[in-house]
């Protein structure tokens, strides 16, 4: 079994929804969420929802897979400065060699992988393009 449920249960929230946490003493805005700030150090931080979309800093292709990724072929990476001002590598989804850095890019769930064994399949936050929406 290469999917666990109870890793996937306990992470769906910022797995599902894009969850950061915001820092109120100094308005920092981390991601992955965090319990105390790394720029002042306060715990007092609250959770926020990122918006999901932002702009496309740089890729990179992967021909490489590991099991249960082999369908996804080449697979890019996209490194994503958010909206909110945060930098995120994430993968992105149907895009091509046409890919340009500074497209805009918005998140969507999509399938990851899945469990042949077990027939459990993992979905995730990808990155698709923006259609209709010009280059910054
Ligand atoms: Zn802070």
């Amino acid at each position: 079994m290469k999917i666990f449920p109870p890793q996937v249960w306990r992470n769906k929230e910022t797995m599902y929804r894009l969850i950061a946490t915001k820092c109120t003493s100094c308005g920092n805005v981390m991601f992955p969420a965090r319990n105390v700030c790394n720029k002042c150090g306060s715990t007092k931080v609250t959770k926020v929802k990122l918006s999901g979309k932002g702009t496309l800093v740089s890729y990179t292709v992967n021909y490489q897979s590991i099991p249960g990724m082999e369908k996804v072929q080449p697979s890019y990476i996209g490194l994503i400065k958010l909206d909110e001002g945060i930098e995120i590598v994430a993968p992105l989804t149907d895009v091509d060699e046409n890919l340009r850095d500074g497209a805009r890019v918005e998140a969507t769930i999509r399938r990851i992988r899945a469990d042949s064994t077990n027939g459990l399949i993992e979905y995730g936050v990808k990155f698709r393009l923006v259609e209709n929406e010009p280059n910054r």
